[in-house]
C-alpha cells in the first residue's frame, strides 16, 4: 500500500478544494486534492461572482484571467404588467473602497476549470476519480484512506465535499435541514426573443414572482422558475416564463443546461473536528441560490482558512488561530441562510401582492450579503473589516489596485505616511509605504482614506491591527 504524506489533504475539487488547494500552493504548502468525478464542472450551477470574491481573487492573482471572461451586470429591475416598473443599483454604486461596483456574471465552470488547470500546471493536479474511504485523526495529524488504496498522512484534512459530504458524516457533525418546499428550475441557453434585453437580472410579477432572469456571459442566459411542485415538465417551466414576460414571449434555441432543485438550507453545527479536520462549502452551508451566494460564501471560506493553517504550519502561529475560522465563518454562513431564505419566501409570500419589488427591497436590505462587501469578523471599527481598495501610483507609472500590492502568503503592513507603525510587524510580512502626496518614486495616493495610519492586513486582507504612524 502506497503512503504519502502532506501537510493538507482536500477532499473535493469542487470550487472550493480546488481554491483551497490553488491558495496552499501559493503558500508554499503541500497539499493532496482528491475528488471522485473525472473532472471539472462543464455546465451550470453558480453564476455570478460577486464584488468581494472578486478583491480576493485579485490577492490570489486570478483575477485578470477571470475577469474578462465574465459579465458586469450591478441592477436588478421589476417587470410587471408587460413593462419594467423599477430599475435599481444604488447599493452597488454606493459601495466605498472598491473598484468593481457589480456582479461579474460568470459560469462556475469557468471558475473550476481555471483553478484545474493552474493546479496542473504546477505540477500539483487534482487526483480525479478517487474518493476518500476513511478518516483517522492520529496523535500527528490525519490518516485518510483513498479509494485506490493510496494512505495519505497529513497534518489537516479540509472536508470541501458539498453538500452530502462524507468528511461531515464521517465525524457526525450535525447537519439540520430545513425544507421550505420551494422548487426551482434552472434553464441555461441560448435564446429568440422580442423582449426589450438588457444585462440586468430581471424580476418577473405575475400572480406571484416566479420568474427571474439572470444575464450571463457570452450568448447564454438563465431563467430560475419557481414551480411549486415536485414533478414538472420543460415545457410547463417554460409557459411560465412567457406567462411572466407577457406580452413578449421566448424561445430556445439551444439549451445548455436544464436542471430543477428543491430548496434546502443548513449550517452544520461545528466547522471543524477534533482541531485536525475542517469543513468548507456547501460541506458546512447550504441554502437557495437567490442572491447568488452559495459560491461566493464557500470562496470566502477558503480565502479564511488557508492562510491561517499556513501560519500554524510554518510560522508556529498558536493552533488556537484554527478556533477562529469557525467562530468568523459561521455567523457569515447563518446570514447567508437568513437572507437567502428572505429572498426565496418573497418569491411566493407577499402580504401586498408586489412579490417582486418586494423580493429587490431585500436585496437593497441585504445588500451587504449579496455584494459581499458587508461581510466582516467582529463588531465594529477598523479592526476586523476588509480593507478598502483604491488606486494607489508608483512614481509616475499607471495608477494601479491597492489590492494588487497584497500577497495571499503573506501578511502585509501598509503605512500611509512618514513613520513607523505603532505595533509588531510579522518578521516575513510585507512592508508597504504610501506617501499621501505624490512622489517621482514610490507608492503614493492622495486619496487614501488610511492617510498617518500603519494597517497590518491578514491574508485573505481583512484588517487585523491598526495604529497611528510614529514620526
Ligand atoms: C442551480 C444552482 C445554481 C447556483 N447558483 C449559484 C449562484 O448564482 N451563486 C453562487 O454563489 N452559488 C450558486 N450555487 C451554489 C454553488 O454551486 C455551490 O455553492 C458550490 O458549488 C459549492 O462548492 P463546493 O466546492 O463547496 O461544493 P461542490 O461544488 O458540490 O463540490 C464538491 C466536490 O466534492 C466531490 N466529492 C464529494 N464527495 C466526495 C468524496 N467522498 N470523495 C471525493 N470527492 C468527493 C464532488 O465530486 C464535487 O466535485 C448554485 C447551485 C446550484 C445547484
Amino acid at each position: 500500500m502506497k503512503t504519502r504524506s502532506a501537510d493538507l489533504l482536500i477532499v473535493g475539487a469542487g470550487p472550493v478544494g480546488l481554491l483551497c488547494a490553488y491558495l496552499a500552493h501559493r503558500c508554499g504548502l503541500r497539499a493532496v486534492v482528491v475528488d471522485k468525478s473525472e473532472g471539472p464542472l462543464e455546465v451550470g450551477r453558480a453564476d455570478a461572482l460577486n464584488a468581494r470574491t472578486l478583491q480576493l481573487l485579485e490577492v490570489a492573482g486570478l483575477f485578470d484571467e477571470l475577469y474578462p471572461l465574465g459579465k458586469p451586470c450591478n441592477t436588478s429591475s421589476v417587470w410587471a404588467d408587460g413593462k419594467f416598473v423599477s430599475r435599481q443599483s444604488a447599493w452597488w454604486d454606493e459601495l466605498e473602497g472598491c473598484l468593481h461596483k457589480h456582479f461579474l456574471m460568470l459560469g462556475q465552470s469557468h471558475f473550476e476549470k481555471l483553478l484545474d488547470e493552474k493546479l496542473r500546471t504546477a505540477g500539483v493536479p487534482a487526483r480525479r476519480s478517487t474518493s476518500v474511504e476513511r478518516i483517522e485523526v492520529t496523535e500527528r495529524g490525519c490518516l485518510t484512506l483513498l479509494s485506490d488504496g493510496t494512505r495519505v498522512e497529513s497534518s489537516y484534512v479540509i472536508g470541501a465535499d458539498g453538500s452530502h459530504s462524507f468528511v461531515r458524516g464521517h465525524f457526525e457533525i450535525p447537519f439540520e435541514i430545513v425544507r421550505p418546499e420551494i422548487v426551482w428550475a434552472v434553464i441555461d441557453g441560448v435564446i429568440e426573443t422580442d423582449f426589450p434585453k438588457v444585462p440586468e437580472i430581471i424580476v418577473c410579477q405575475a400572480e406571484t414572482s416566479d420568474v427571474a432572469w439572470i444575464p450571463r456571459e457570452g450568448k447564454i442566459d438563465r431563467f430560475y422558475v419557481r414551480m411549486d411542485k415536485p414533478e414538472f415538465t420543460f415545457e410547463e417551466a417554460l409557459a411560465k416564463i412567457n406567462r411572466a414576460l407577457r406580452p413578449h414571449s421566448v424561445k430556445f434555441r439551444e439549451i445548455e443546461w436544464y436542471s430543477r432543485f428543491s430548496v434546502k438550507e443548513s449550517v452544520a453545527e461545528r466547522f471543524s473536528a477534533h482541531d485536525r479536520v475542517f469543513l468548507a462549502g456547501d460541506a458546512c452551508h447550504i441554502h437557495s441560490v437567490n442572491g447568488g451566494q452559495g459560491l461566493n460564501t464557500g470562496i470566502s471560506d477558503a480565502f479564511n482558512l488557508v492562510w491561517k493553517l499556513d501560519r500554524v504550519l510554518k510560522s508556529a502561529a498558536s493552533p488556537a488561530l484554527l478556533r477562529t475560522y469557525e467562530s468568523e465563518r459561521k455567523p457569515v454562513a447563518e446570514s447567508v441562510i437568513a437572507a437567502s431564505g428572505e429572498l426565496v419566501r418573497s418569491t411566493k409570500f407577499s402580504a401586498t401582492g408586489t412579490h417582486a419589488r418586494d423580493y429587490v427591497e431585500i436585496v437593497r436590505k441585504r445588500a451587504g450579503n449579496i455584494t459581499g462587501m458587508g461581510i466582516r469578523y467582529g463588531e465594529s471599527g477598523l479592526a476586523g473589516s476588509r480593507l478598502f481598495d483604491f488606486e494607489v501610483r508608483e512614481g509616475t507609472k499607471a495608477p494601479t489596485r491597492l489590492y494588487s500590492l497584497l500577497d495571499y502568503a503573506r501578511f502585509t503592513v501598509l503605512v500611509f505616511g512618514e513613520g513607523e507603525p505603532d505595533f509588531d510587524v510579522p518578521a516575513d510580512a510585507k512592508v508597504v509605504r504610501v506617501s499621501a502626496k505624490e512622489r517621482p518614486d514610490g507608492y503614493w495616493s492622495e486619496r487614501s482614506p488610511y492617510a498617518n495610519r500603519a494597517i497590518l492586513v491578514r491574508p485573505d486582507s481583512y484588517i487585523e491591527t491598526v495604529s497611528e504612524v510614529r514620526g
